[in-house]
């Protein structure tokens, strides 16, 4: 690990400031936040990431949860995905997003892991991870040893001739799938951007994976009030029952009246180049009854556009399982 000057923030605006000095605050930015350190670091430890300063939030006052008055809820930057899974408005409002952080890493990661760290996770991409092979996001121009090389693991939608990497946050795809808002404090003020619009695919440009520019700093994600009478599910398939990431995964959001789906929400995870909401499922889904010919057109409308590599064909069809096994779950017994 290259050496590295640690400070520590106390305020925001310190915060910002700060972080403002880097080039970028996308693959290689000088200088980085640090806030659990699950992903960073093992990054520092890989030479991938190799920052000349750290600033630690974690004494930045971004750790509560709160209702806000319109129903819905805020989340600090800095709540660790322990307490954010096990919160009683999460678990009974948002119960996805419950789920989908508790089937990811491990107790001792989620008790360390923040919302802002969930969210800007870095893609477990073997090549990426390894300093001696080619990789365009590491490595602007360098190549991607994934397309030709080992890819089983790798994304089928959203991908570019550039990198197939997969985002590989579970709590992401849960927050797709609520339309959740990212709030950042940024060196010209405040902004909001919607879940959808944060992540970026790679197109030619796949050393940038989000919005966020030098200084940027994530405050808080704020959450509409959930849908009367919703039915949700987060459903993850894996190699393994624990500790592992998606190879499919989906997060369901449903209304369901007189056997009629009245609305829906779905987002995939494990094939996507970022969290993957589909809107093809959702139209194929709302207005119609809950049965599992309807289930099976929203899959295939969801993984229309997939574009299997070399190895991770299977993926197109453990994905639409995965969404259709989801919506018979989530609407059994409505
Ligand atoms: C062995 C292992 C298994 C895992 N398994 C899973 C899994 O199954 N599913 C899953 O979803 N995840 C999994 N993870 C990933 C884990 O969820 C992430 O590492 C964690 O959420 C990152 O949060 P953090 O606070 O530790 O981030 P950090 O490592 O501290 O930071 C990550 C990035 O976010 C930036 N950052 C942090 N806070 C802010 C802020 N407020 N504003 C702007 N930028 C900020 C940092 O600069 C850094 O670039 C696993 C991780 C490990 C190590
Ligand atoms: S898929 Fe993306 S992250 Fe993986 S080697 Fe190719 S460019 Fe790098």
């Amino acid at each position: 690990m290259k050496t590295f000057e640690l400070t520590r923030a106390n305020d925001n605006t310190q915060a910002v400031s700060a972080a403002a000095n880097a080039t970028t605050a996308q693959q290689g930015a000088e200088i980085r936040f640090i806030a659990g350190g699950t992903t960073l670091i093992d990054l520092m430890k890989l030479n991938v990431e190799t920052p000349q300063k750290l600033i630690d939030v974690n004494h930045l006052p971004l750790g509560k949860i709160d209702n806000l008055p319109d129903g819905g809820l805020t989340i600090g930057a800095m709540v660790r995905n322990s307490d954010l899974a096990y919160h009683p408005v999460v678990r009974k409002n948002y119960a996805v997003l419950s789920e989908a952080i508790l089937s990811g890493a491990s107790a001792q990661l989620r008790n360390m892991a923040t919302t802002a760290g969930n969210l800007l996770q870095r893609t477990r991409c073997m090549y990426f991870r390894d300093t001696a092979t080619p990789c365009n996001k590491r490595e602007p121009g360098s190549g991607c040893a994934a397309i030709t090389g080992v890819n089983r693991s790798l994304a089928i939608l959203g991908t570019s001739e550039h990198c197939i990497a997969t985002n590989p946050s579970d709590m992401n795809v849960a927050l797709a799938a609520l339309e959740a808002t990212i709030h950042i404090r940024g060196t010209k003020g405040e902004r909001s951007v919607p879940i959808g619009d944060f992540h970026l695919v790679p197109g030619d440009t796949p050393h940038r994976e989000t919005v966020l520019e030098p200084g940027d700093l994530i405050t808080n994600v704020t959450l509409p009030p959930p849908a009367p009478g919703n039915r949700s599910l987060y459903l993850k398939l894996r190699d393994r029952a624990s500790y592992e990431f998606a190879l499919a995964s989906a997060a369901i959001i449903v209304t369901v009246a007189n056997g009629r789906m009245t609305r829906a929400r779905i987002a995939l995870g494990g094939v996507g180049t970022k969290p993957w909401r589909s809107t093809e499922a959702e139209r194929e889904l709302t207005d119609q009854l809950a049965t599992p010919a309807v289930f099976q057109k929203a899959a295939d409308a969801a993984l229309r556009d997939a574009k299997p590599q070399s190895q991770n064909g299977f993926k197109v069809e453990l994905a639409k399982r995965c969404l259709v096994h989801a919506l018979k779950l989530a609407t059994q017994n409505a």
